[in-house]
């Protein structure tokens, strides 16, 4: 394969639909909310009922425009919704309300970070705005469509053509889906169908000018899956092209199961959506004093949190990385570190201790059973001398599993530090008793055999005693 990877080229393009954070849909004053029990929110614009007009949500337009913002776009201070039409079940107007020839933004950027270190920077075409249609679902008594989401905003952000790896695909999918979480624009839920990617792929000889044929997979939602996707598709198309076979112009879906991608539909020819201006829509104007207004009020970027973690909390660029991947994590660390006043251990218990666990739990930290006000607190116990940085974990564990707080198990369990020096001399005394021989080796001059010593008091107290104390008393006992 590598010798073919030297041969071929793969060039991906994204399509990214977000979900918009907005209170009401797009065009109706009908709830943006998941979960509501079915068409709990519709009303005669979202339902496509003859004679009912659409009036366009500043919110929505707001959230893009943030978007845009961070997506380094040029907005276009007059856009065109325009009608995209088609038949579906779950679109009863008959038509998508989008925009066409003139999206509300276009020609940005976004920079990511590669796992060589390197910085790459992508092109961003356009964004514009979309309803979002129903959903079938399928119920015993056969199938209902539930247009709960009928009508809610999203924003399609399209990528230039420009990523050649299914890392850099990868990559720049994550610093998107940060960015919009930070922007609160969109809750980033891949799940809920809040975030979604479609990926263009085609293969070239290496040197070629020309693309390739693509194909489309849509509806992937993990980033892990996305990048497997990829790297399948584009063996699959160089196998092809090396039996000298075309490749054709399809949609593609990713089975997770069987690791592979899968035949959805043929694109014989380019779908003919007949888009035309909504008449019922006058063009969306976007003035400049309000995108000042809306500049104004643009929440923190991860680029800015980043940069504010390094300095305000003196945190390694890696570990101010780690922090700011999701703003749950960002928001947990502040919280931990504003409850303990000690930013460098807290960035270690939340980076590794805490992460690491919840991992192995298989948890995300919006579920963390361990909250930052009772990690904070632990991490003060430990700088007051309350309870060693060995004992901890112990303690640690424990609040883990039961979501109990620290003050709580370390009474419970006896755990609190040893800092009385009578208790530790008693524990000195026995320990000197028990090992003669190494304490002849040592008054003979194998100083080496403090480490023993401590270590074995260490164990008599049930690694509780206070190791600064243990070590000066040892010494003072044996010289
Ligand atoms: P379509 O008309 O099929 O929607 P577009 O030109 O609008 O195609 O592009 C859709 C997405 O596909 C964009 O993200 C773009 O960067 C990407 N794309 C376009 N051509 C190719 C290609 N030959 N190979 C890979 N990606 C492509
Ligand atoms: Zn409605
Ligand atoms: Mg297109």
């Amino acid at each position: 394969m590598t010798d073919l990877n030297n041969k071929y080229e793969a060039v991906i393009g994204l399509e990214v639909h977000a979900q918009l954070l907005t209170k009401s849909k797009m065009f109706c004053s009908c709830a943006n909310q998941f979960g509501a029990a079915i068409n709990a929110n519709i009303c005669p614009v979202c339902t496509g009922q003859p004679g009912a007009l659409p009036a366009v949500n500043r919110q929505a337009i707001e959230l893009g425009v943030r978007a845009a913002m961070a997506l380094n776009c040029q907005i276009r201070n007059e856009s065109i919704f325009a009608r995209k039409n088609y038949f579906y079940p779950d679109l009863p107007k008959g038509y998508q309300i989008s925009q066409y020839e003139k999206p509300f933004c276009e020609k940005g950027s976004l920079t990511v970070r590669l796992k060589s270190g390197e910085q790459k920077q992508f092109g961003i075409t356009r964004i514009h705005f979309e309803e979002d249609a129903g959903k079938n679902v399928h119920a015993s008594h056969g199938t209902v469509v539930n247009l709960n989401r009928a009508g809610v905003p999203l924003i399609e952000i399209v990528s230039e053509p420009d990523m050649r790896t299914s890392h850099e695909a990868g990559q720049y999918l994550r610093a998107l889906h940060s960015i919009l979480q930070f922007g609160d624009i969109c809750d980033g839920n891949m799940e809920q169908g809040n975030f979604r990617c479609d990926a263009n792929i085609s293969v070239r000889k290496r040197g070629d000018s020309k693309f390739g044929t693509k194909v489309e997979l849509k509806n992937i939602n993990s980033f892990r899956f996305v990048e497997k996707a990829i790297e399948y598709e584009i063996e699959r198309q160089i196998d092809l092209v090396e039996k000298g076979e075309p490749i054709r112009q399809q949609t593609r879906t990713w089975n997770s199961s069987k690791n592979i991608t899968e035949l959805m539909r043929e694109k014989e020819s380019a779908h003919d959506y007949r888009y035309f201006p909504d008449p019922d829509l006058a063009p969306l104007v976007i003035s400049e004093a309000w995108i000042k207004s809306i500049r104004s009020q643009m929440p923190e970027m991860p680029s800015q949190v980043l940069a504010r973690f390094q300095k305000d909390y003196a945190l390694s660029e890696y570990d101010a990385g780690v922090l700011t991947a999701t703003k749950e994590l960002a928001s947990f660390y502040e919280q931990t570190a504003a409850q303990s006043k000690n930013p460098k251990a807290s960035a270690n218990w939340v980076a590794n201790e805490l992460l690491g666990r919840l991992n192995a739990a298989g948890k995300e930290i919006a579920n963390s059973p361990v909250k930052a006000q009772q990690l904070g607190d632990l991490v003060t116990r430990i700088d007051q001398g309350e309870i060693s940085g060995k004992i901890a974990k112990t303690v640690f564990e424990e609040m883990f599993l039961t979501g109990r707080n620290p003050a709580e198990i370390i009474k419970e369990k006896g755990l609190v530090q040893i800092s009385d020096t009578g208790a530790i001399e008693v524990a000195i005394d026995k320990v000197i008793a028990a090992n003669p021989s190494q304490v002849a080796d040592y008054k003979a001059g194998k100083v080496k055999l403090l480490g023993f010593f401590v270590g074995q008091v260490m164990k008599e107290t049930q690694g509780q005693a206070n190791p600064g104390m243990v070590n000066e008393l040892v010494k003072k006992k044996l010289d």
